[in-house]
């Protein structure tokens, strides 16, 4: 069958005072039903971009050069703006690394998590009573009593389960998940992740799971997807990922980080060498100024996405040289 969420050679730029920056470059990646895939990479790799781009929650400055997404088979990029937003808090849904994001601070939880439900079926009473069933669900202890509180008199955990309860509600068929436990201590990180993990299973959802933390990923995703300047550099199986990385970038990140995806691990590791400027021309490796295996080819040619396996492509010139050797 085919994916839920199909994004084809994606680019877009950002207008800026300084020019244009690339902040995604042919970026193609599925999302299967069901499935997790998460989206790893340092800071200003396009992450956050890519799930707003998602989302269509980007900012005025914007430009999506070319590219498709399909959602359901039909083409987001495409789609008229009020059936566009129709499918947020419905079909899609998203939650944020700061819960008072998605969270309107002047109103009580009760009343925003009813309204959310506009989609659905059933009373207020009975959407009443689905919104303290997922508060409880989440964890909030005694739901009844603290339903009609304020967000800020909940504790910024508290909050991000506040969202997590909301975002799961309408049960979409797709959850954007933005570095939801970045704020948060590690003790609480790890219970969150394992309450998505468990939503997740019983709704049959699918999770675009953006992070920094290796060892979330590990735990939660199915799929991986490895992001370097705007683009994906490789992408495969949870499992290929960390045991048998590609390219080099990913080797680098899990060669520093030494318990590999020890829990410990709080955040990637930073790679030395210096950050390519997203304002630059587009040709040559964009890994090319930090890798330590580049070669002529490297700087004069964008290596295209080479398979290594079924499920596990990614894009260095090396897989295409060790395919000459080999043949
Ligand atoms: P982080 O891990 O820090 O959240 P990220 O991977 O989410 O990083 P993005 O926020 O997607 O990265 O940014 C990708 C690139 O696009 C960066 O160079 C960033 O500076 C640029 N960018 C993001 N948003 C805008 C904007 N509104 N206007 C101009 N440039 C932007
Ligand atoms: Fe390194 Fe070249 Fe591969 Fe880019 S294409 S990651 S520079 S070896
Ligand atoms: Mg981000």
């Amino acid at each position: 069958s085919r994916p839920l969420l199909e994004i084809r050679d994606l680019n877009l730029d950002f207008g800026t005072p300084r020019g244009r920056i690339h902040a995604l470059r042919n970026v193609s990646l599925d999302v299967p039903a069901g499935q997790v895939v998460g989206i790893v990479g340092e800071s200003g790799s396009g992450k956050s971009t890519l799930a707003y781009t998602v989302m269509g929650l980007l900012p005025e400055s914007a430009d999506v050069k070319a590219g498709s997404i399909l959602f359901e088979g039909k083409d987001l990029l495409k789609m008229p703006a009020p059936a566009r937003r129709s499918l947020l808090g419905d079909r899609l849904s998203m939650i944020f690394q700061d819960p008072m994001t998605a969270l309107n601070p002047v109103r009580t939880i009760e009343s925003q998590m009813i309204d959310i439900q506009h989609h659905e079926q059933g009373s207020r009473s009975e959407k009443r009573t689905r919104a303290l069933e997922m508060l409880h669900r989440v964890g909030i202890p005694d739901p009844q009593s603290r339903i009609g509180a304020y967000p800020h008199q909940f504790s910024g955990g508290m909050r991000q389960r506040v969202c997590i309860a909301m975002a799961l509600l309408v049960k979409p068929a797709l959850l954007v998940a933005d570095e939801p436990t970045t704020a948060l201590d590690a003790t609480l990180e790890v219970q969150i992740i394992h309450l998505l993990k468990d939503l997740q299973k019983e709704i049959g959802c699918s999770i675009l799971f953006v992070s920094h933390h290796l060892g979330a990923v590990a735990e939660l995703c199915d799929r991986v997807a490895v992001m370097f300047a705007g683009e994906v550099v490789e992408e495969g199986a949870v499992r290929d990922i960390f045991h048998n990385p590609a390219h080099p970038y990913t080797r680098a990140l899990l060669e520093c980080d030494p318990g590999r995806i020890k829990k410990s691990t709080r955040t990637l590791p930073t790679i030395p060498g210096e950050v390519p400027s997203l304002l630059g021309s587009k040709e040559g490796c964009i890994f090319r100024t930090r890798c330590p295996q580049a070669f002529n080819r490297c700087l004069q040619e964008n290596p295209v996405e080479y398979r290594i396996g079924v499920d596990h492509v990614a894009r260095c010139h090396l897989l295409d040289e060790e395919r000459l050797v080999s043949a």
